[in-house]
């Protein structure tokens, strides 16, 4: 039996905020959605279109609000900002997002003090480090997506290719949620089986490599490609951070690659990057260190690089 009911606030009812709302709507994760947006008639609109689903879903209130309403969530994730626009990189976002997250951030606070927050808005490493810094909340609480949904695309194109369940792959897309991101191939497996082993037993790939280059330049140009077809992209990031949110809400531990303040562990200290993380009722429980080739770890240190000077560039103080 569960015993407290879950208050969910999504901040930002765009194209991801409002996608969000719906899909943990479908995932009958919390009691309460509540979304909020400097463009009020929007929020109204989403919330109210939502909710009327009410009759084919488990009972949850889902409505718009300002600050106020969020009051005592337990979970507050973060969607507002400027979206990349085409021909954009995600770090060329961040100090207009940096400037909105000055005025936000202080607001999710004040009403929701023990709350986790999940930043989405990017560049997420950055605006993750930047939400940690302002809200003053332990770094467990300060949870970046970061590379959740490319881990996701790298397990769906190597399911495609292999002919195999997604589910049924492990690896993961470390670093960057951006440009710089890396496949950790070495690690990757198919239900326990090393990679090398399984195109050996399956002959599936054999004699052709190509797909350990272009499966990651895929997930990589994924964004782009979205957004120079559709204008944007909002279901599987929505997913992505639904499946955060059941880690969070059921307690699970499960191992996500978000992105986490790194304290030492690969040897990088005052980073939020994403690495495969233990997440629980407590937000982000460890950092855990994988052991990566010399070439990945090269691609993942240069990758924190990029971060650590965009950070020093930014107008974050
Ligand atoms: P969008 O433009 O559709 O939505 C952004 C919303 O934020 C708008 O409705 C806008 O009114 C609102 N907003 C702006 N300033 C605000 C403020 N100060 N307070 C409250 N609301 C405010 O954009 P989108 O497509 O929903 O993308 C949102 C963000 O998510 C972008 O930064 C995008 O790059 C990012 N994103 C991240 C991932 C990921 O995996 N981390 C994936 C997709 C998109």
């Amino acid at each position: 039996m569960k015993l407290k009911s879950v208050k969910i606030s999504v901040i930002g009812a765009g194209f991801v905020g409002s996608t969000t709302a719906y899909a943990l709507m479908l995932g009958g994760l919390s009691e309460e959605i509540v979304l909020v947006d400097l463009n009020k008639d929007k929020a109204i609109g989403e919330a109210m279109d939502i909710a009327h689903g009410a009759a084919f879903v488990k009972p949850v209130k889902v409505i718009s609000g300002d600050y106020e309403d969020t009051a005592g969530s337990d979970i507050v994730i973060i969607t507002a900002g400027a979206a990349q626009k085409p021909g954009e990189s995600r770090v060329d976002l961040v100090n207009k997002n940096i400037n909105i997250f000055k005025s936000l951030v202080p607001e999710v606070v004040k009403y929701s003090p023990d709350a986790i927050l999940i930043v989405v808005s990017n560049p997420v490493d950055i605006l993750s480090y930047v939400t940690y810094k302002i809200s003053g909340f332990p770094k467990e609480r300060v949870i970046g997506s970061g590379t959740v949904l490319d881990t996701s695309r790298f397990r769906a194109l190597l399911a495609e290719y292999l002919e195999v369940d997604a589910r049924s792959i492990h690896g993961y897309i470390m670093g960057e949620h951006g440009d710089s991101e890396i496949a950790a191939w070495s690690l990757t497996n198919i239900a326990g089986v090393n990679l090398k082993d399984y195109v050996e037993i399956t002959q599936k790939g054999k004699g052709d490599l190509s797909f350990l280059e272009y499966i990651p330049l895929s997930v990589k140009n994924a964004a782009y490609e979205m957004i120079n077809t559709k204008g944007f992209t909002n279901y599987a990031v929505a997913l992505a951070i639904r499946r955060i949110c059941e880690a969070i809400v059921g307690d699970e531990k499960a191992i996500l690659t978000v992105s986490t303040l790194l304290e030492g562990e690969y040897g990088l200290e005052e980073l939020y990057i994403s690495v495969p993380s233990v997440v629980g009722k407590e937000g982000v429980i460890k950092a855990v260190e994988v052991p990566l080739s010399d070439q990945e770890m090269n691609d993942f240190l240069t990758s924190a690089q990029t971060m650590h000077d965009i950070i020093e560039e930014s107008n974050l103080d």
